[in-house]
């Protein structure tokens, strides 16, 4: 064995992993570089504001307690209230809080929206836990987090494992626990409610849409045609599903399907409702769906096709698989998918990359949506909703493009340049305090 190989085969072992923290601060070093900015402003977006971590007790229905660890980072606050979702699920921790945060805070400066980023969520695997203990578990959570939350200061959404019904339960809490005469008006602490609880039509679906509308965008500046197209979605959730239904219906073909139970293929198309449906009979698993084959996990991103969307978690697409990859394009509804390393060889392959800021930013603009319409109490209708979404998501897609094409970059680049630039301008007019 030489030296150099030797030596970095031990640095390799000495090397942790990157995690979602590194990775987010690079890309924002990288677009900071590019624009020059100001070292004083990079010092204040390289940190968060405020770290919230809550440990509290939770009735469990044979009546032993168990004690929970939540989470709330708030990354920055200088174009409005922190926003951003709350994640069920075992790898929560503190550096995916600040990362998951950190990149909220680039989406809604990106959309042009009055906010700033913050995540969190438990740490926690819920399919271990009856819809009893979960309804407590999250009433519980709201209570610990009390006062860090608002409607004016930092409102929460759905993320992985939680939905609508999740930001019920919180909403109520949060609004049981107010003084009397202020109940009611504090509906808008939480996005993604149910329709009938002050939620916006539409919601449920507005990431999943953005992600298929940023496709069809890219597909339309790239002059090709989405009809007959193949694509694979890693996670069938609310945005893997959603993004596979539109796309489907404009023509394109879903081939293959990964999600946390294991990775099906059907060269000849899997049906989306077809396979929506079988998820609600068979535990929410796209296992064994009839005429599909099974996938190894460690193939999937691999697999044939045009179009790959990871739309389940962050790191999956790295320097192991990004060589093998085939699809000409990434869209990515996750958060973080694709880490610095994975991106530098898919960029070099020359694969486009529609970066989760801007992808998968439908999201947080329908919930904007849903605040401004409870904030007004007005009553939005879906028609109006989705065009009002697409006519913003086409705005900040041509945005994020012509500043790459202008500027030589990649879009992820582009998108944070674009990003970082409208907070720097909010710093430069207001100044530090005191
Ligand atoms: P979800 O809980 O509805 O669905 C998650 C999906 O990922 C499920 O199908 C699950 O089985 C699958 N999954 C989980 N672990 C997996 C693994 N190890 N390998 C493969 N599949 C796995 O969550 P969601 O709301 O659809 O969120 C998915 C991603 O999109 C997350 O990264 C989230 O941060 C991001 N996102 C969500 C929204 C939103 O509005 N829900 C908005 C913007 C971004």
């Amino acid at each position: 064995m030489t030296t150099i190989t030797a030596n970095l085969k031990k640095s390799a072992k000495k090397m942790p992993l990157k995690g979602m923290m590194d990775n987010v601060m690079e890309q924002f070093n990288s677009a900071a570089d590019h624009i020059n900015l100001h070292p004083n402003i990079r010092k204040i977006l390289s940190i968060t504001n405020n770290e919230v971590l809550v440990n509290f007790p939770v009735k469990m229905d044979n009546g032993d307690v168990e004690i929970f660890t939540g989470y709330r980072v708030q990354h920055n606050n200088a174009l409005g209230p922190y926003k951003g979702g709350l994640r069920y699920h075992p790898t929560v921790d503190l550096d995916a809080a600040r990362a998951l945060a950190m990149w909220m805070t680039w989406k809604t400066s990106l959309a042009g929206l009055p906010y700033g980023g913050g995540k969190g969520g438990i740490k926690i695997d819920p399919s271990k836990y009856s819809e009893s203990e979960l309804e407590r578990i999250t009433r519980r959570f709201t209570f610990a987090l009390a006062d860090n939350i608002g409607p004016e200061h930092d409102i929460p959404a759905p993320d992985v494992n939680t939905n609508s019904q999740t930001m019920a339960w919180i909403a109520d809490t949060y609004m049981s626990t107010r003084p009397p005469a202020q109940r009611t008006a504090n509906q808008h602490v939480v996005t993604g409610k149910p329709d009938g609880s002050g939620g916006l039509e539409g919601r449920d679906r507005a990431t999943g849409f953005g992600v298929y509308l940023t496709i069809k965008f890219w597909a339309e500046k790239n002059k090709v045609s989405l009809d007959d197209k193949t694509f694979i979605v890693q996670g069938f959730g609310n945005v893997g599903y959603w993004a596979a239904h539109f796309l489907e219906k404009d023509g394109a073909k879903l081939v293959a399907v990964q999600d946390a139970h294991g990775s099906i293929k059907n060269a000849k198309g899997i049906n989306v409702e077809d396979l929506f449906n079988y998820t609600k009979v068979n535990n929410g698993s796209i296992v064994d769906f009839p005429n599909s084959k099974l996938v190894d996990k460690k193939d999937f991103f691999t697999l044939d096709c045009d179009i790959l969307i990871p739309a389940a978690l962050g790191n999956q697409i790295t320097k192991e698989n990004a060589p093998k990859i085939k699809a000409k394009l990434i869209a990515e509804g996750a958060n973080g998918p694709t880490n610095v390393d994975g991106e530098a060889i898919l960029l070099e392959r020359g694969i486009a990359i529609i970066p989760d800021i801007l992808c998968n930013s439908g999201g947080v603009i329908g919930s904007y949506f849903e605040w401004l319409q409870n904030r007004n109490g007005e009553i939005w209708h879906l028609e109006e909703v989705m065009e009002k979404l697409s006519k913003k998501l086409k705005g900040s897609f041509d945005k994020v493009f012509d500043y790459s094409e202008r500027q030589a970059i990649d879009m992820r680049t582009a998108a944070f340049c674009i990003a970082i630039e409208r907070i720097e301008k909010a710093y430069v007019q207001r100044g530090i305090f005191p």
